[in-house]
């Protein structure tokens, strides 16, 4: 627990002046042998996307949340903020897919109001997928 590592240089992409995700990813998967979550000050993006939030393995050992974009000056909204993804990209490394249920913390999170407007809970039908990972 409270493991300090830095991201690896080839996740650096000094084009975009951020890290690509899945390397970490990959980093954190080769690097720990149980279940691991990365909290980063560094902007993260995967091909695709400009930027995320977050991102995990399905059904893998890493996941990983950007603090980056979820800044504001309210630290207990950035909590909150930072709490949601976490439980989001947890659900993804235990099974769960994105969820179409508005307020599901699992419901995908486009932009900052997308997270903001979720809750930190699972919807009836994620809990029942939970129940059977
Ligand atoms: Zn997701
Ligand atoms: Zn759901």
């Amino acid at each position: 627990m409270g493991t300090e590592i830095r991201p690896p240089e080839q996740s650096f992409n000094k084009f975009r002046q951020q890290y690509e995700a899945n390397i970490i990813l990959d980093h954190l998967e080769k690097n720990f042998d149980e279940k691991v979550l990365a909290i980063t000050d560094k902007d993260i993006y995967t091909s695709g996307l400009n930027y995320v939030f977050g991102l995990a393995k399905l059904k893998g050992k890493a996941a990983i949340v950007s603090i980056f974009r979820l800044m504001t000056a309210d630290k207990e909204l950035l909590k909150e903020r930072l709490i949601k993804e976490t439980i989001h990209e947890f659900g993804h490394v235990l099974g769960l897919q994105h969820c179409k249920e508005k307020g599901c913390v699992m419901n995908f999170s486009n932009n900052i109001r997308d997270i903001d407007n979720k809750t930190t809970e699972f919807c009836h039908m994620c809990q029942i997928a939970l129940g059977k990972q």
